[in-house]
């Protein structure tokens, strides 16, 4: 259906609750009416009707949940999810690349994410998804893509295809992105996993993160760094991004340690932060599985689990001290990133009720702040009159239990029910 064509087809969706999104109460009794693509009602149950002469579907979900469908705030649907390192999937081929993140694109829709936003693949592999999905070819979230994080030479991701330095470098690779249309402007502030690259030292100069910061922000385009350490945050911070990833408080020797200024300067700035704390036990999941089924692990594998465990305590230290500080936060899954599989995002929003969110809060960051965060908040993460039907049905009340959100009753996207496997 084009968004011209305007359709007869109603469908009425009626739940014990309805929450929309916003972090208000949930309320009970109302219903929503769909149609053409959008959210045409929301009202007590008994008083909805749809126009004479419609085809009308009502569907009665009993004791379950209505919510807006999830915001994933990060993701790179290229990867595999299974503990693939990234220079390895960075080897790979671009098409096979495209398969694969068309299929977790398909996963993360039917697990309830209508919006994600993606944070960078391999050369044209982002927009093809992008472009894909919005053509109809294949089933999958509203993507919100950066294209290619741009990074120094042999910096973080840099098999991607954005390598670029010095201050000419970036603003021409920021205005090709934009060229081939990148929804914001993703940054490698510091190195990361990536071989050739050190996470505990910032990459950019702070001139050329301004250089950025600004030519992204002279086009419209938000921006959002990955700093996997200390200096990272403050180069960021000075250059006046919009986002900052993983936003771990270490030093360039690997040492914790919780910079109140910068804490207080990310506060003031109103920067929102994507800690991605579940990657980090999804990493520890992992490495502990192939040492149960091999009967034993080799001493780089226990020193990676013992090194991750002690950087996933700080962390949540930082982001619970963060919390109390006013700094907003976002949840956005990371995955499939390292072993973090697909379809799995609810995983986020629980581990940030360990650093401290309500249920209630863990789900805003997973809807309406995710969407604000990302400039999609006047379409995605509330339900409201006149927005785009994007509807996730859970049984029971995720308020009281976030596990509710594994039990997915049923997807709507742009208020058509999504086919699933069963
Ligand atoms: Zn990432």
């Amino acid at each position: 259906m084009s968004p011209q064509t305007i359709s007869n087809d109603y469908t009425l969706i009626k739940a014990a609750r309805i929450f929309d999104g916003t972090g208000s109460a949930s309320t009970s009794g109302n219903a929503i009416l769909l149609n053409n693509r959008k959210i045409v009602a929301i009202a007590p149950a008994g008083e909805l009707t749809a126009p004479n002469h419609s085809n009308l579907t009502v569907k009665d979900y009993g004791d379950s949940t209505i919510l807006p469908g999830l915001v994933d705030g990060h993701t790179h649907m290229m990867a595999p999810g299974d503990g693939t390192h990234g220079d390895i999937t960075g080897n790979e081929q671009d098409d096979v690349l495209l398969m694969r993140a068309l299929q977790n694109a398909r996963t993360f829709l039917h697990a309830g994410v209508t919006t994600a936003r993606e944070n960078g693949a391999k050369n044209k592999v982002g927009f093809s998804l992008k472009e894909g999905i919005q053509m109809g070819l294949s089933e999958g979230p509203e993507m919100v893509i950066s294209g290619r994080p741009i990074t120094i030479t042999g910096g973080h991701f840099w098999y991607c295809g954005s390598e670029a330095d010095g201050v000419d470098g970036v603003r021409t690779e920021v205005r090709k992105l934009v060229k081939e249309g990148a929804d914001f402007i993703k940054i490698m502030a510091t190195g990361g996993s990536t071989w050739s690259s050190d996470p505990l030292k910032p990459s950019y100069t702070l001139e050329e993160m301004t250089v950025i910061a600004d030519e992204a922000h002279r086009f419209g385009r938000l921006t959002a760094a990955h700093c996997a350490s200390m200096q990272g945050i403050k180069n960021a911070l000075d250059a006046g991004v919009d986002m900052i990833i993983h936003c771990v408080f270490e030093d360039e020797t690997g040492m914790y340690e919780f910079n109140e200024p910068l804490a207080e300067q990310l506060a003031a700035a109103k920067a929102w932060v994507n800690p991605t704390l579940h990657v980090v036990q999804a990493g520890i999941d992992h490495t502990e599985r192939i040492g149960y089924n091999r009967g034993w692990l080799t001493k780089e594998e226990q020193a990676s689990i013992d090194s991750s465990k002690a950087s996933l305590e700080t962390r949540n230290e930082s982001v619970s001290k963060l919390i109390k500080m006013g700094v907003r936060m976002i949840a956005g899954s990371d995955s499939p990133w390292g072993a973090y599989p697909p379809g799995e995002f609810v995983k986020e929003m629980v581990a940030l009720t360990k650093a401290g969110l309500s249920n209630t809060e863990a789900l805003v960051t997973g809807m309406s702040h995710a969407a604000e965060s990302i400039a999609v908040g006047d379409q995605a993460g509330t339900l409201a009159v006149g927005r785009p039907g994007d509807v996730l049905v859970v049984g029971g009340d995720p308020t009281a239990d976030l596990n509710a959100l594994w039990d997915v009753k049923d997807v709507y996207k742009s208020s058509l029910r999504i086919e699933r496997p069963v």
